[in-house]
């Protein structure tokens, strides 16, 4: 298992533009961003350096999964009938299920060791507060969840987990928080969204002491702590004998996707390599190729700083697709910076192909997708097909960000057909 992860800021000739307080409109400090996140999450946040060590405290919980296993994925190959060789890094054996974990854990620490006793959180699906419950749950810290609404009444069984492993899981928005009973007010049968849970849960850490708000994506230190799987994969690559041609993640707010493709992307920047890297959006939500890059909150109401962003705009209100992991309006500073910089690409794909390709996978791999990985799948499948097309022996990565057994409702309305585009 690799003892550091990596930065790729340290590497990029262009770096992203710098953060803007929402109130000067100045650059970010470090000092603005403490009373919201741990000294050390706000330290990586800012980071150049190239590599930064993984506290052992965190390396004893990685083990419990890691390192997770490099697949081929032989079954699918050959329902293809494709020339090309596909690989996946499994990170749905976390024991919740999905990638989120490698940034919980770390995030909660960072909290534990500076004295924090609570932390915040928002979640949409339910993946991300899945992961940080158990997090807090393993450093004895107590962590209050913003749940989207819509999600909270639809998606029992996330709910079930996060209290499971000890969190206080509140429907979104709520009556708790200012901006909560603002929203309830301004509208009043909101489904809830990903944008207003994070005004609900930033606010809380802001307004109680001894509290920090722990974040799922986007941010530059999230997507440091999701290279351990980019990482890993390099080495398993080596030792199959093997190096990818292209490089696939699923994307939401990026950092499964970061996680994967920035290891890899190092040997771009700094060697002669020419791998591709295609980050799969779904077609609700295409925010890099469809949005504008542009500075943007990565909330509702804009009380977080601004980011410069490929965004659809923050008060942008996806369609209720079932990848709710997808459902973001915005993606990090450090991948929107990469892509305006032509270093990667990205696909749109539709809910039913989606989906398709998730059936597929589960048939001939035996593994039951999440619905957000599915999309990674599907434009995995494409490159393939147009490996044999091509008739060229290329090499496949991607990441499965995880499973879909939580999510089998959403099968079963994709098998009722009762899901559309
Ligand atoms: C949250 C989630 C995603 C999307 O988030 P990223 O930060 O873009 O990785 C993708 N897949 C799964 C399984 C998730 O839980």
């Amino acid at each position: 298992m690799p003892t550091q992860w990596y930065n790729i800021v340290a590497d990029m000739s262009s770096r992203p533009q710098p953060m803007l307080n929402p109130q000067t409109r100045q650059p970010l400090t470090e000092a603005d961003l403490t009373p919201l996140f741990s000294e050390q999450a706000v330290r990586q946040e800012f980071s150049t350096e190239r590599f930064i060590d993984i506290p052992d405290e965190v390396r004893d919980l990685y083990r419990i999964w890691r390192p997770t296993p490099l697949v081929r994925a032989s079954g699918l190959e050959k329902a293809l009938d494709t020339p090309a060789r596909i690989y996946f890094k499994n990170e749905s054996i976390s024991p919740v299920g999905s990638h989120k974990l490698n940034s919980a854990i770390p995030q909660a620490y960072y909290c534990k060791q500076q004295g924090i006793q609570h932390m915040t959180t928002e979640t949409g699906a339910g993946q991300w507060g899945s992961a940080l419950s158990i997090a807090c749950k393993h450093f004895g810290l107590d962590l209050t969840v913003f749940m989207v609404n819509s999600s909270y009444e639809q998606k029992p069984y996330r709910k079930s987990v996060m209290r499971t492993y000890g969190a206080d899981v509140i429907p979104s928005p709520s009556p708790v928080t200012q901006v909560g009973k603002e929203l309830r007010e301004r509208f009043p049968n909101t489904p809830g969204s990903l944008g207003m849970a994070i005004s609900e849960a930033v606010e809380l850490a802001r307004l109680q002491p001894d509290t920090r708000y722990g974040i799922g994506s986007t941010m530059n230190h999230v997507c440091l702590h999701q290279t351990i799987i980019g990482e890993e994969a390099r080495k398993q690559m080596e030792i199959a004998g093997d190096y990818p041609d292209i490089v696939i993640g699923c994307f939401g707010g990026g950092s499964n996707f970061s996680g994967i493709a920035f290891p890899f992307m190092r040997d771009n920047l700094c060697g002669n390599r020419h791998t591709r890297f295609i980050a799969a959006e779904p077609e609700a939500c295409p925010k890099l190729t469809q949005g504008k890059f542009e500075y943007d909150y990565g909330d509702t109401e804009g009380l977080t700083p601004l980011i410069p962003m490929y965004t659809l705009g923050h008060d942008f209100e996806p369609a209720a697709i079932h990848a709710g992991g997808l459902r973001y309006h915005g993606a990090g500073a450090v991948v929107s910076q990469l892509m305006k910089d032509h270093l990667m690409e990205a696909v749109d794909i539709a809910q039913l192909d989606s989906f398709k390709a998730g059936i597929l996978f589960s048939q001939v791999e035996g593994i039951i997708p999440a619905p957000e990985s599915t999309h990674a799948i599907c434009a995995a499948i494409k490159e393939a097909q147009q490996a044999k097309i091509e008739g060229k022996d290329k090499v496949i990565l991607f990441c499965l960000s995880g499973h879909g057994l939580i999510d089998m409702a959403s099968y079963d309305r994709y098998f009722a057909g009762e899901l559309n585009k």
